[in-house]
Formats: structure tokens, C-alpha cells, sequence
């Protein structure tokens, strides 16, 4: 074996497949009982609907050369991602465009008259000195947008003070003033054809790599363990970069999710694939109806039944999964701890959400694990 690679996630697997093309063994190991991490998908058993286990996940990029490679693994549909939302009792297109804020005030304002609205309304903040999320997300909707759709969706997503929270996290959401209401800006977008396993099975699929499931990196009964690898050979570790190191700088904080999944006995549910709530009396954050991603499955799929799921959010225990980075500023202090550790850590090569601590999307764990596989490891 000339690489361990630790965890079968986008970025584990790019790693494996790069280097076993360019002739290296690899093992790749996870502590779940299948490959994928968070991206995983299955079959509905009852609808036979593709139900993504770990919550949905849009593909989508404008690196060209992520784009590239992810289509020798796969063919991607034309779906192209649009998200309602539920306030009040009504229904608004998100992100916010032209059609949100014409809804939302009752008006007929023109793309100048409602950048105009927008800035009086932002008051004294401004997009670019904006120092966290509240001060973002103000400037860049103004308060009465920003308290109906962002401000309870947001202590329900994340139970921390908006004022704790990165601006950046707003920034991943466009404000369009044009009635285009895609939620994403990206050059390309889709769905895998035959699902997000298939296409994580493909990049496995090589002579030179071996995966094992239900293996996990810290178990020292097992072979591969830390104590047995550190040391001996190359590891890209992709698992929680605090449980690496036991946690000895403190526990980064993150959350996880709670998802309440349904077959209903009718066609079609909600009409859309997501529909957001950001209302505080209803305690769920969005709800999934998993068939709206296929339109194109729509034969194959029942016609009478539909598979929704509810998301809740919460602080995430040591024993749950960890989702998404909270990221506050004692987190950062951690983080910078724990990246001095692991400059010490000989050849052992930190990757991926966990491994970094960061909110990565799925192109950007690819290309990353692209580019240190081109850079360091080959
Ligand atoms: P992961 O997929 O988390 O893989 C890490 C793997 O390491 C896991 O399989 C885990 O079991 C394994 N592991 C951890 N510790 C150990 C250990 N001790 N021993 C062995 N194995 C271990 N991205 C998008 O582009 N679009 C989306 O719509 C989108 N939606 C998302 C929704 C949710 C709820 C979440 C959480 C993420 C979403 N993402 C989305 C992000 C996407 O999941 C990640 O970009 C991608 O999964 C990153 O891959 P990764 O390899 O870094 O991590
Ligand atoms: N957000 C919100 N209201 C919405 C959608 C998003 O307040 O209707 C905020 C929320 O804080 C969320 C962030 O914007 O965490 C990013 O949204 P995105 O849909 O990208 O989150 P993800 O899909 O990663 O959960």
C-alpha cells in the first residue's frame, strides 16, 4: 500500500482515484457501512425514490476544471435548482429577486427602485465593512427582508447569535434584482443521471483501490489505525481534524441535523423539491420532496406516492454527525491550534470538510483534493 486514505467522502475518493491512476495502491477506510460520506443516496425501498441519506445535495460549479472531471464519472440531468419559501402563509421565491421583494411589498418596483428601497432600508450598513452575519444580511436585503426570511430561519439553522455568525454564510445565497430566481449563480449545474452513488462507486472503481467499510481510523484493534499508520506511510485524513488530535485544543463546534422522513400515499406533496420555513413557529427549517428532483424519473417513479423529509437542526454531541462548521471566533482560535498541530503531524495530510473545518460545497472538496493531489501528494 502506498496511501491510506481516511474517509470515502468527494474528497477521500478524488485522492483514491487520482492516485491509482497514476499507478499507486491505495486503501481507502470509513468508519460507515458505505462509500460517499455525505453525498450517499439511496433507493426508498417502498417508492424506489433516490432519497440523499445525509441531506439533499445540488451539484453544482464554474471551475472548469472540477466540471471536467466530474463528468468522466458521470452524466449530469438539466435540473437547475429553485427553492420556495413559506412566510406568514405565503409563499415567496428565495433567494430574494425582484419577484421576492415585489411579493413581499405589495409593489411593482423596477430593478432601480427596489436597489433603491434595498439601500434605505440597509440603513447604516454597508456589503463590504459588514462584520458578521446580521450586519450582511442587512446590508444586503435591508431589515424587513432580512427579519421575514433570514433572521428566524437563521436561529433555527444555527442557534448562535447572528452577530457570532461569518458573514460569508449569507454570501452564499445570490440577490438578484431581475426576476431570475435560480439558487445557484454557477456556470453549470445537475444532477447526477443515475444518482450520487453511482457516480461515487465509479470514482472507487479501480485495481489499485481497496475500500473498506465499518473501519474506523481510531480504533486500535483494527490494523490501520492512527498509532499503527502515522509515520509509516502517506494518510489523508478527512475525518474531524479535533479528534485527531483528541480534542486537546477543545471541541470544535458544529451542527448537525435531525431529518424526519415520510412515503405519502399522494402524488405530489409540496409541488417543488424544497420548501424553506423561516417562520420560528414551525420548528423544522425546510421540507425535501425527493421525486421533484427527477422530473426526468417520472415513469419510473410511482405516481401515488411521494418521500419528504423534514430538517431539523441542532448542536451536535461528539456522538452525532457533525454538518456544518459554526465557526465562531473561539472556533477560529481552535482551528488555528489545531493547524499548528498538524504541521507537526508527518505525513499526514488534513482534507475535506471535516479534515479543514470548513463549509465546503462538493466542488470545492473535489478541486481542492485536485489540486493537493497535484501540488503535494503525486
Ligand atoms: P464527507 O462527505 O463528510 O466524508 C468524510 C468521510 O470520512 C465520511 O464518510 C466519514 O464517515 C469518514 N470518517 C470520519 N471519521 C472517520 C474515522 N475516524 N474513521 C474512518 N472514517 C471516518 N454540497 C454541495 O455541493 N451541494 C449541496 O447541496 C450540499 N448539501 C449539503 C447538505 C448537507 C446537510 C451537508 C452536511 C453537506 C452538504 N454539502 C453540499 C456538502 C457536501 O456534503 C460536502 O462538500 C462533501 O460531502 C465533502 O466531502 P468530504 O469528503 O470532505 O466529507
Ligand atoms: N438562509 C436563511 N433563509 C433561507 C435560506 C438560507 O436564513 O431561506 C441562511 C441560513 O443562515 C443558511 C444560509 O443562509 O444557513 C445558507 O443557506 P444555504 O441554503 O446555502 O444553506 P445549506 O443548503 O448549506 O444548508
Amino acid at each position: 500500500m502506498d496511501l491510506l486514505i481516511v474517509g470515502s467522502g468527494f474528497f477521500g475518493l478524488t485522492i483514491a482515484e487520482r492516485a491509482a491512476n497514476a499507478g499507486r495502491k491505495v486503501t481507502v477506510i470509513d468508519r460507515r457501512h458505505h462509500i460517499g460520506g455525505n453525498a450517499y443516496s439511496e433507493a426508498e425501498p417502498e417508492t424506489g425514490i433516490e432519497v440523499h441519506r445525509y441531506g439533499a445535495h445540488l451539484f453544482h460549479t464554474s471551475n472548469p476544471t472540477v466540471w471536467e472531471y466530474v463528468n468522466r464519472f458521470t452524466t449530469f440531468t438539466n435540473y437547475v435548482h429553485r427553492v420556495y419559501t413559506t412566510h406568514k402563509g405565503t409563499v415567496f421565491p428565495m433567494p430574494v429577486n425582484l419577484g421576492t421583494i415585489n411579493q413581499f411589498f405589495q409593489s411593482a418596483y423596477t430593478p432601480d427602485q427596489a436597489r433603491a428601497l434595498v439601500r434605505e432600508q440597509a440603513g447604516e450598513f454597508d456589503v463590504k465593512s459588514a462584520a458578521n452575519f446580521e450586519e450582511k444580511g442587512i446590508a444586503l436585503v435591508g431589515r424587513p427582508l432580512f427579519e421575514a426570511f433570514f433572521r428566524d430561519y437563521t436561529a433555527k439553522q444555527w442557534q448562535t447569535d447572528p452577530q457570532k455568525l461569518s458573514g460569508d454564510i449569507i454570501s452564499r445565497l445570490p440577490v438578484r434584482y431581475t426576476y431570475d430566481n435560480r439558487y445557484f449563480n454557477d456556470t453549470w449545474e445537475g444532477l447526477p443521471t443515475d444518482g450520487y452513488t453511482a457516480w461515487l462507486e465509479r470514482m472507487a472503481d479501480h485495481p489499485n483501490i481497496e475500500v473498506k467499510l465499518n473501519v474506523d481510523y481510531f480504533d486500535e484493534s483494527q490494523p490501520l489505525s492512527r498509532k499503527a499508520t502515522v509515520g509509516q506511510l502517506p494518510v489523508v485524513y478527512t475525518g474531524p481534524v479535533d479528534r485527531y488530535f483528541d480534542y486537546t485544543e477543545g471541541a470544535l463546534s458544529w451542527r448537525t441535523l435531525d431529518f424526519e422522513q415520510e412515503v405519502l400515499n399522494i402524488g405530489d406533496f409540496q409541488g417543488t423539491s424544497v420548501m424553506n420555513y423561516p417562520d420560528m413557529d414551525v420548528p423544522y427549517t425546510r421540507i425535501h420532496e425527493f421525486k421533484h428532483f427527477h422530473p426526468e424519473r417520472k415513469d419510473v417513479y410511482e405516481s401515488d406516492k411521494t418521500v419528504i423529509m423534514r430538517e431539523f437542526s441542532r448542536f451536535a454531541n461528539r456522538e452525532d454527525e457533525p454538518y456544518y462548521p459554526v465557526n465562531t471566533p473561539t472556533d477560529r482560535e481552535g482551528l488555528l491550534a489545531y493547524r499548528e498541530l498538524a504541521k507537526g503531524e508527518k505525513d499526514v495530510h488534513f482534507g475535506g470538510r471535516l479534515g479543514t473545518y470548513q463549509y465546503l460545497d462538493m466542488h470545492m472538496a473535489i478541486g481542492s483534493a485536485l489540486s493537493l493531489w497535484n501540488n503535494t501528494l503525486s
